[in-house]
Formats: C-alpha cells, sequence, structure tokens
C-alpha cells in the first residue's frame, strides 16, 4: 500500500508590513496584524507568512501550526534560523503557482510541495546589495534583521511596546549601480585590485539603517540626508589631519565583513590599542 502525503499549506498574512515584523521579532508585542482563514488545520502543518509590502513578499521561514491545531498559534522559530524576505510574484512565476499564491488561504499537494521546497530556511544571499532600494520590501527586509541596536546611537529599542511602530525608523537608500567593468587593457598591475575590498562598503555614500526615533529626529534637525555622513559626523576628529572621516576599528573575525557599514574598519583578530582610523590619511589612535 502506498501511503500518500498530502502537503498542506496555510497563509498568514499581516495587512501591515512594520507591525508584522515587529511581532516576528518580539513576540511579545501587542500588535494583532496577521489575519488567516479559519479552518482545519493540523498540528505541525506548515504556514506561510506574507507581508503587505510593495511588492507582496514571503518570509524564508515558514511557520509550524502548534499543538492547539490554531493558526494563531503559529510557531515561528526566528532566533534559531535567519528569515529573509523574498517577492511573492516572483516565487509564483518560479513555481507556477497561478493566482493562488495571491487568493487562497491555503496551498495543497503539489503546490503546498514546491513552496515547502523552495522557500523554507533558504538563504538569501547578496547583503548588502540586497538591502538598498526604497521600496517597502527592502524597508521589511532591513527591519527584519535588526537586532535590537539602534544603528545610529546603539540605544536598545523596546519592540514590544504599544508605540514601537513611532520609535523604530528604516533609512532606505538608492540602489548602488554595479562596479564600472574592468578595462579590457590588461596591465601587469592586474585588474583586479577590489579583490578583497568590499566594493559597496568603500564606495557608498549612503547605507540603510534602522534606526530610532531620536536619530531620526536628529538626522532630519541636521540636515543629514546620507547615514554615511550621520554617522562619520559623531565620531571624533582626525588628530592627524583633522579630517572627520574616522571609521570605528572593529576587532575579531567578522563572518559577514562585506555587510558592514563604511564607518566601521576591520581591524583584524589581533587586538591593538588603536581605536580609530581615519579614512583621509590613514592614521590610526
Ligand atoms: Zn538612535
Ligand atoms: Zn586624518
Amino acid at each position: 500500500m502506498t501511503q500518500t502525503i498530502h502537503h498542506r499549506l496555510h497563509i498568514l498574512e499581516a495587512a501591515d508590513w512594520k507591525d508584522g515584523v515587529i511581532t516576528l521579532l518580539e513576540p511579545r508585542s501587542p500588535y494583532r496584524p496577521w489575519r488567516y482563514a479559519f479552518g482545519e488545520a493540523r498540528a505541525g502543518d506548515y504556514a506561510m507568512l506574507v507581508l503587505r509590502t510593495d511588492p507582496v513578499s514571503v518570509l524564508t521561514v515558514l511557520a509550524r501550526v502548534g499543538e492547539e491545531d490554531d493558526l494563531g498559534g503559529a510557531m515561528l522559530d526566528l532566533p534559531r534560523y535567519r528569515a529573509d524576505i523574498v517577492d511573492l510574484s516572483t516565487l509564483a512565476m518560479m513555481l507556477g503557482l497561478n493566482d493562488n499564491a495571491f487568493t487562497t488561504w491555503r496551498l495543497d499537494d503539489d503546490d503546498a510541495e514546491a513552496v515547502i521546497l523552495a522557500l523554507h530556511e533558504r538563504r538569501l544571499h547578496g547583503d548588502p546589495y540586497d538591502r538598498c532600494g526604497h521600496s517597502s520590501l527592502i524597508a521589511a527586509r532591513n527591519l527584519l534583521r535588526f537586532s535590537g541596536g539602534c544603528h545610529g546611537c546603539g540605544t536598545e529599542i523596546d519592540l514590544s511596546k504599544v508605540d514601537t511602530r513611532e520609535q523604530v525608523h528604516v533609512h532606505t537608500v538608492d540602489p548602488s549601480p554595479r562596479p564600472e567593468p574592468d578595462s579590457p587593457i590588461r596591465t601587469d598591475e592586474g585588474a583586479s585590485d577590489r579583490l578583497g575590498v568590499p566594493w559597496l562598503r568603500s564606495e557608498a555614500t549612503d547605507w540603510p539603517a534602522v534606526i530610532c526615533r531620536r536619530c531620526r529626529d536628529r538626522m532630519r534637525d541636521g540636515g543629514y540626508t546620507s547615514f554615511v555622513d550621520f554617522r562619520f559626523a559623531q565620531h571624533p576628529q582626525c588628530p592627524h589631519c583633522g579630517g572627520r572621516r574616522a571609521s570605528a576599528i572593529q576587532y575579531g573575525m567578522p563572518a559577514d565583513p562585506q555587510s558592514w557599514g563604511p564607518w566601521l574598519t576591520i581591524g583584524g583578530c589581533c587586538v591593538r590599542g588603536e581605536e580609530w582610523r581615519c579614512g583621509l590619511c590613514g592614521h590610526e589612535w
């Protein structure tokens, strides 16, 4: 006797993407943005989380329906997986899901299986390039990677409050063009000077960030349109050349150095006494 596994994939949708991401980061949040269809849900069923961003997006980690067979109790183990979001219409195209991806509250059988296989715990590659742009999908992606401390001042932002949505802000940036192509004329110095130097970090004039309300106001009141300029303005002046382009030296082995903001310098694993590096004259102190 052959046993057929019937896959069912329920859909939870957050009408407000920001509230939705806040509840994912902080389950104690009082926000209740998730909508779902009541119906037969069994413990262990998967649920896909959809955010009404522009364009509509879907999380790369699926939730599981909990013991109470209740979609309201769908569990998402965010601390365990690194969640990201992808554009739902691209996913629907790749998997041949037709309108169902946008209209139904449950996908069954082949469609459900295709989504589970394609999406669950998949990692996106391309940070920080995939965090650039001004759409609400990009803003949600940046917020989803937020780990609690304001990127501007380091202050912890409490995500469990009623007014959290007014306290946390995403600074979005223009997408970057590709770097200039290498010259077709090869020279002895080689064309790969950029190797080892993450390109965007060295060229970026702005950087995506999640900031507290105070930093948002300070940026606005100080006339800063670039988060990079805002960060450098808070660092000390170079004692050697007097420039205002000091980056903070971080020691240790970074897991993902190209995603670091340009105001940080990778100091390597040998901890030295120097804390700052001037981006204009190279002086360290
Ligand atoms: Zn701040
Ligand atoms: Zn200097």
